[in-house]
Parts: structure tokens; C-alpha cells; sequence
């Protein structure tokens, strides 16, 4: 029982699918923003991305999350990404 399909999510950069190990989580939050989500247990909706210099790079330089979560992302929000 080490691994099991719910454990799987698919990256919104590059479309790959991959334990949530691997992956970054982003939820909106009650307030309507757009958040990391260390605990990757957060309620709503979540958006996952490899931790990856790729696939993050990617996801800030195409506003993925804006299309993800139909929202406007916060650019503090890409910024910090950029900057991890
Ligand atoms: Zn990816």
C-alpha cells in the first residue's frame, strides 16, 4: 500500500503525471487567493506543479495558475515562485 492512484495528480506545466511527492500544491483559499499549500491538504481546489526548476519556470512565465484556478493570480504570487 506504499503507492495508490489518488496519490497521483498531473502537473499543470507539463502535463506529466506524478506522486504528490514530486509535486507542489496551490489552493484557493475561503478569501479567493491563490496560495501555496505546504501541507497539500488544504481545502478547495487544488492546482499541482512539479517542484521543479522547469516546470515552475513555466508556470511563471505563462500565468498557468490564472488559467488553472480561472482567476487573476496575484503577481506577488509568481514573483515569490521566481524567487524560491
Ligand atoms: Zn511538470
Amino acid at each position: 500500500m506504499s503507492s495508490n492512484a489518488k496519490d497521483i495528480r498531473r502537473c499543470c506545466a507539463c502535463h506529466e503525471h506524478a506522486p504528490k511527492t514530486e509535486l507542489l500544491r496551490f489552493v484557493r483559499t475561503p478569501d479567493g487567493d491563490i496560495t501555496l499549500d505546504l501541507s497539500k491538504k488544504a481545502d478547495g481546489r487544488g492546482v499541482w506543479v512539479h517542484d521543479s526548476e522547469a516546470c515552475i519556470g513555466k508556470l511563471v512565465k505563462r500565468k498557468l495558475l490564472n488559467a488553472a484556478f480561472k482567476t487573476s493570480v496575484a503577481q506577488e504570487v509568481y514573483d515569490e515562485l521566481g524567487e524560491r
